[in-house]
């Protein structure tokens, strides 16, 4: 018999944090790692919000909460969807979670049992995939298209669509492709989901990366479409916008009162409650003049970042990066560097059991962190299921500039070394 439940094998991962012992590795052999692997903003969250949160513990805000979240917090968040979406929303929808994250666990596990069908983009937030293969549900991935700035069509969405499916997830603002879904797109995607879906399905909307959006764009939710609010489940959090990863801070916005209670209730379960200071923190910086500033700063430095690193990519024989329209990543494609390196045909020679444990992308990401020094993320971090064949990383711009320049200096240097590649897989063994 063995030690854990059949189901941990079925659970996935995000990468972006497992890749910190080879990093750690690699960083104990004396070498300064340019760490282009995590997702979060180098800046740290705002003097306005760090001293709320101070404020209040030393006020004896120490205790547990309303697991829903506290009322202030949570019409803070209403407010907040009311000025940016123009959706009216009742403090009873709302659920305040520790960070972006649950919100998707919780959905998969309100709405999804064995054999249901989930769709989700690929590539996507690696935690999407790992929630519906744990709950024995079937994944269906939604390829976005590199050509077309990673988005995908209604049609595409509709081929995908049966009378099972029972979640769908969109991410826009996207992580890791930058992809940004215009109004449009919105309202094509909806129209699709209202006359072909069933109709109780549940659209989980990936809106944490809102406040990142590039060249004076907008950012649009699909819950405002016609027939949409009341099938949209609208998640965010304030680890993105106000660089806040650390503190644990997300909500969730239910289509109606009763999900909202079981969402609650698989709180009960799990954490209690979100900690009282850091929601009295969550809500000065939703409800402070002070954080508009700090936002457009960071994102005018991200865009700033976005514009120097696409041309330094694109300039590198065997990249081809496309022009992120949000988010904080660029994810270009490599599959060039993976020919001119050696890394198809020596993945081709890899045994099967040691090719399935790993890509092309994946060599090349280990190939950079190995001997260059750059961390960076492979394809298959970002859903594995159909990735096959595609040839991408994922780099992080929340990074000073001149990190960055560096990296990608090293990443260009990399790209032609084909006896670096060879001595790479001789001596680190890892392959073999
Ligand atoms: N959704 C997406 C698309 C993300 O990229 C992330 C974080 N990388 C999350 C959710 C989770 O956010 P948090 O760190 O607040 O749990």
């Amino acid at each position: 018999m063995s030690l854990f439940a059949s189901r941990i094998a079925s659970l996935g991962t995000e990468n972006a944090f497992s890749v910190g012992v080879d990093i750690a590795k690699v960083a104990a052999r004396g070498v300064d790692v340019i760490r282009l692997n995590i997702g979060e903003p180098d800046c740290d969250s705002a003097p306005h919000i760090n001293e709320a949160a101070i404020e209040q513990i030393r006020a004896g805000n120490s205790h547990y909460t309303d697991p829903q979240g506290i009322l202030p917090l949570r019409t803070a968040i209403c407010n907040q969807i009311k000025r940016t979406r123009g959706l009216d929303v009742t403090p009873d929808r709302v659920i305040v979670t520790t960070g972006g994250k649950p919100g998707i666990g919780f959905t998969i596990q309100s709405y999804v049992n064995p054999g249901d069908e989930v769709i989700y983009p690929s590539p996507g937030f690696p935690i999407y995939e790992s929630w519906i293969t744990y709950a024995g549900g079937t994944a269906v991935p939604l390829p976005l298209h590199e050509e077309t700035g990673f988005t995908f069509t209604p049609d595409d969405l509709k081929r995908l669509i049966t009378p099972k499916t029972r979640v769908i997830f969109l991410c826009s603002p996207s992580n890791p492709t930058g992809g940004v879904l215009s109004k449009a797109e919105l309202a094509g995607i909806a129209r699709v989901i209202v006359e072909h879906a069933p109709a109780d399905v549940r659209v989980y909307s990936d809106e944490i990366y809102e406040d990142c959006i590039f060249d004076g764009e907008q950012h649009h939710s699909i819950a405002v479409e016609p027939g949409m609010q009341s099938k949209t489940i609208i998640a965010s959090g304030h680890s993105k916008g106000f660089a806040m990863t650390g503190w644990r801070l997300g909500y969730v916005v239910l289509p109606t009162a009763e999900e909202a209670s079981v969402f609650k209730q698989l709180t009960i379960n799990t954490v209690s409650c979100v900690p009282p200071f850091i929601q009295e923190a969550g809500r000065v910086a939703l409800e402070s003049p002070e954080s508009q500033p700090y936002i457009t700063r960071m994102v005018s430095a991200f865009q700033d970042r976005r514009d120097w690193v696409v041309k330094a990519l694109n300039a590198i024989p065997g990249v081809r990066c496309q022009n992120p329209k949000g988010a904080f990543y660029v994810f270009p494609n490599v599959a060039g560097v993976c020919q001119q390196l050696g890394i198809l045909d020596a993945y081709a020679k890899l045994p099967e059991e040691r090719r399935h444990r790993t890509s092309p992308s994946s060599m090349l990401q280990m190939f950079l962190l190995y001997r260059y020094g750059v961390a960076t993320m492979d394809r298959n971090s970002f859903g594995k299921i159909g990735a096959e064949g595609q040839h991408f990383l994922r780099l992080s711009i929340a990074t000073s500039l001149e990190r960055l320049k560096e990296g990608v200096e090293r990443i260009r240097r990399a790209s032609t070394d084909t006896e670096g590649f060879a001595a790479f897989l001789r001596e680190e063994k890892m392959y073999g």
